[in-house]
């Protein structure tokens, strides 16, 4: 085991030279503003490759979530359904809007939202009528069981795929399932544009709405006439440039990402713990972060609080809080899974539900089998690993000695 030199990034832009070919066309033709022929290739492109009719090319993901809570027609006080364990970028439109989230409860055969808890949450708030559900780290939800619940309650579905650009589910592409869906290309996703996102939907008056909303809402007239709210949302011609470049290298980065998953997969064979995992039957996610759970019997005593962490190392045991805390010792850089929004302070009073009915982790510490929900058992047992695609298999192998170290 040895320090590295270099930092080992958890996930950085990877770029190949194409990109300042494009930047350099929009600055050379001084299209440098939000109008431009990198847009409308890109956003093109980008139909073709996912398999959707309109994408509205946008400054960030957050914002494309943002047009499709409002295109949804959520608005105050309605109740929203949302994956639990996730970026709050998932949920902060849904509180723009003034609209209430109610998390659901994750699932562990792909970290996602879990159907059940879902099918439970319409019980109980039976007049939702939009879902807002991730897929977790580029591994697809159980779309066929999400999809099956949303109809039967004839409520729509916004599909948060800013981690999952690339995955496929039954041979189709994430961004696709929901009737309004996001990407994004912020800095340390599977492909970027330093930042921007997009819209993507089958439904053309919905785009043409995005678009018009994106750039101040402007009504046709001479002057600048305005009926409703706009925002300055659209993605510059230069970002589009960067990610036009890009686009051509997603599927090498996925291969590069699912190598890495398979090395951690082989170098942890001998430890306590699983991988981040997906049904290799009917999916094919992208493989943006490789992550670990620890098994329940190979933790070691850990406890957080709202900011910091503590942990009793323990032979052969070891815990996210320890493997963290070494790898940033040798200069390598891990993350915790996605704080859960119903452990976060500013949703404390948000509904929060389990596929058990009505729930809430209530402690932070790890207690082994102690009845907390999925989400919280996730957050405490788990951590994304040092993923970037740039990593080299030597790399590679001196991260897991030093994870193997963790558990002696
Ligand atoms: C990155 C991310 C977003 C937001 O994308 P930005 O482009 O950074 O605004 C939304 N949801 C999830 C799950 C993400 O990981």
């Amino acid at each position: 085991m040895k320090k590295f030199e270099n930092k080992i990034w958890l996930s950085s832009p990877t770029m190949h030279g194409d990109e300042i070919k494009y930047v350099k066309e929009a600055y050379d033709t001084n299209w440098m503003s939000t109008v431009g022929e990198n847009i409308n290739v890109l956003e093109k492109n980008i139909c073709e490759k996912v398999g959707c009719k309109y994408a509205v090319a946008l400054s960030c993901g957050t914002s494309a979530l943002h047009l499709a809570v409002k295109l949804a027609g959520v608005k105050m006080g309605d109740t929203v359904f949302c994956t639990d364990m996730t970026f709050d970028a998932t949920v902060n439109p849904v509180i723009y809007e003034k609209a209430t989230p109610v998390f659901i409860d994750t699932e562990y055969d792909t970290w996602n939202m879990d159907p059940e808890a879902l099918e439970k949450a319409f019980e109980l708030y039976p007049d939702t009528k939009v879902i807002v559900l991730a897929n977790l780290y580029g591994t697809p939800a159980k779309f066929d069981e999400i999809c099956a619940v949303a109809d039967k309650h004839g409520a729509i579905i916004i599909e948060d795929a800013a981690e999952s650009l690339g995955a496929t589910y039954k041979g189709r592409q994430t961004g696709t399932f929901g009737t309004y869906n996001a990407i994004s290309f912020n800095g340390n996703k599977i492909i970027t544009g330093s930042s921007g996102g997009m819209l993507l939907t089958d439904d053309l008056d919905a785009a043409n709405k995005a678009r018009k909303w994106s750039t101040q809402s402007r009504e046709n007239a001479p002057w600048y006439q305005h009926e409703e709210v706009g925002y300055n949302y659209r993605m510059s011609n230069v970002i589009a440039g960067i990610v036009r470049g890009q686009l051509p290298y997603l599927e090498e980065h996925i291969a590069q990402k699912k190598a890495i998953y398979e090395r951690y997969k082989e170098g942890f064979k001998d430890l306590p713990v699983t991988m981040n995992p997906y049904d290799k039957e009917i999916m094919e996610p992208n493989f943006w972060l490789s992550c670990m759970l620890i098994n329940e019997d190979a933790m070691c005593k850990q406890v957080r609080s709202d900011n910091e962490a503590c942990y009793i190392s323990e032979p052969g045991k070891s815990c996210p809080t320890e493997i963290l805390e070494v790898l940033a010792k040798y200069n390598a850089e891990g993350r915790p899974i996605w704080k859960p929004m119903h452990m976060q302070p500013m949703y404390r009073m948000n509904p929060f539900v389990t596929k058990d009915g009505n729930g809430r982790g209530r402690t932070n510490a790890y207690i082994a089998g102690k009845g907390i929900d999925v989400g919280a058992d996730i957050f405490a047992r788990g951590l994304c690993l040092p993923s970037d695609n740039k990593m080299t298999t030597e790399e590679q192998d001196n991260i897991i000695e030093i994870i193997k170290s963790c558990f002696n």
